[in-house]
């Protein structure tokens, strides 16, 4: 992606192709965007819930009848190989229908028994909110936003990661071809500036980030002195612990699809392999093998399970951290090889709490792997992290896994699968990996005014 002070260029990171050029709004038309979302809210939240949950049938409908189009979108701005974003696609489809099908019943009152007449929780909406979203899952971490936020009766500016713009003006037209009324769903081509001045106005109730530790900081800084509400979606360093009675005849593949997928550039990805000493050599040449055969290549073919990276410097910052970790005395089975925006998986063994490949985040496909004694051990390391995205642990015992559950200080902990999205649970993070949730009723209440009604007779 090239971005100059008017435009930004689109740019293929498999083949490093131009794709499209698309021009910077000024700031006084975001400014102008954000006024008739603020207009838009006030009809918008007066329109029958039947009738906003009727429109998430168009949506799923369009997402279905596009669905090549969208997904080679993907493929072609951020390098996501295209069974992957077929499948993000039909994540978001299922997203729809689940809102479809629940919204109502989230939304209804909520009657208290108290001493007087009728008491009850109002949900409300509360007018515009921004979401500032990364490029990793383009249409996914948009749909999660917006969906519930439309169907709870908000307006929606977004500003996405500038190298999927194309996207970001896709996912535009797909509320606008649905029937959604005008400027509920907006989608602003703008930079950061423009984001800081924005957030300023009174008419902008509150603001969602999906990104990196330093967006999430310098977003919420600026809210908190406005008291605006945030929910961000951070980084992740999951750990996943394979015990000594793990399955992993029926589980590797879900190991493996936890670091590989999506070429390594997921927030909730398996970064750390932990793994006791009963079953590490075991676990070491399986996984080894399977990584080796994961089909690399151009992410436009079917066949191909992992491909280039989002962009070329997601590449060199990734290998810095890599060979600061070798340097620091990691053990490099394979990989770390880099062209352009191109990562080989990575298999680094002997990785120690003090190197980068532990203690940050590396998103990309590179695998650290840690040989513990013993299950204390591992629960230990796991826990030894900056970000709480999430956890997961594979062994027969599941009894005493769940024991665990209380000592996970993280967002989720998912038992013999890897930590995965779903429309019916929460999802979100704690300490560096942000606060707030989306998804599920809980996500879908983030952004309401929660008002408690009294009536006396
Ligand atoms: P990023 O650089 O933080 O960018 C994310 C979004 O924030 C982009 O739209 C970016 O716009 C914008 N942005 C960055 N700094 C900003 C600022 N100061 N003011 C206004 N907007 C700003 O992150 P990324 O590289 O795109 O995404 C990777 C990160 O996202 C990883 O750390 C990953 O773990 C995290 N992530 C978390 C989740 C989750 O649910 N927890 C999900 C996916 C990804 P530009 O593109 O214009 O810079």
């Amino acid at each position: 992606m090239k971005t100059m002070s008017t435009s930004i260029t689109t740019i293929n990171p498999y083949n490093l192709k131009e794709l499209k050029s698309y021009k910077i709004q000024s700031k006084e038309d975001v400014l102008k965007s954000l006024d008739q979302a603020d207009k838009a809210f006030n009809t918008w939240k007066l329109v029958e819930i039947d009738d906003r949950t009727a429109l998430l049938d168009n949506v799923a409908q369009i997402l279905e009848d596009k669905k090549e189009v969208f997904a080679l979108l993907m493929t072609q701005e951020m390098g996501k190989p295209i069974s992957e974003s077929r499948a993000e696609i039909e994540k978001c489809i299922t997203l729809c229908d689940f809102y479809a099908e629940n919204a109502e019943d989230f939304l209804s009152d909520e009657l208290i028994e108290t001493e007087a007449h009728e008491s009850f929780i109002s949900y409300d909406p509360l007018g515009t909110i921004l979401a500032v979203m990364p490029w990793n899952y383009p249409f996914w971490q948009v749909f999660r936003f917006a969906i519930p936020n439309l169907t709870a009766g908000n307006t929606a500016l977004l500003k996405h990661a500038s190298n999927v713009t194309g996207c970001a003006l896709a996912i535009e037209n797909i509320f606008k071809e649905a029937g959604y009324p005008d400027n509920v769903f907006q989608t602003l081509v703008t930079q950061h500036d423009t984001i800081e001045a924005l957030i300023t106005q009174d008419k902008l109730k509150a603001v969602t980030l999906t990104g990196s530790e330093p967006a999430g900081k310098s977003i919420a800084k600026q809210c908190g002195e406005l008291l605006k509400k945030t929910v961000l979606e951070l980084g992740g360093n999951n750990a996943c612990i394979v015990l000594d009675d793990a399955d992993l005849e029926t589980y590797l593949d879900d190991m493996v699809s936890a670091r590989f997928q999506n070429t390594g550039q997921s927030c909730i990805a398996a970064k750390r392999f932990i793994v006791t000493e009963g079953i590490y050599d075991t676990f070491l040449d399986k996984f080894i093998k399977k990584v080796r055969a994961l089909k690399i290549g151009n992410p436009e073919k079917d066949t191909t399970r992992v491909s280039v990276l989002a962009r070329p410097d997601l590449a060199v910052s990734l290998k810095q951290k890599v060979d600061i970790s070798i340097k620091q005395g990691a053990n490099l089975i394979f990989g770390n090889d880099v062209l352009d925006a191109y990562f080989a998986p990575t298999i680094l063994t002997e990785v120690t709490e003090d190197m980068p490949v532990f203690s940050e985040e590396t998103f990309g496909p590179v695998a650290a792997i840690i040989k513990v004694k013993d299950e204390d051990e591992a629960y230990k390391l796991a826990t030894n992290s900056r970000f709480g995205l999430g956890t997961m642990v594979f062994t027969k015992n599941i009894n005493a896994a769940k024991k665990k559950i209380i000592t996970i200080p993280d967002g989720a902990f998912f038992i013999n699968s890897m930590v995965k999205s779903d429309a019916r649970l929460p999802f979100g993070g704690t300490k560096a990996s942000g606060y707030g949730r989306e998804l599920s009723k809980e996500g879908m209440l983030e952004f309401l005014n929660i008002k408690t009604v009294l009536i006396k007779k």
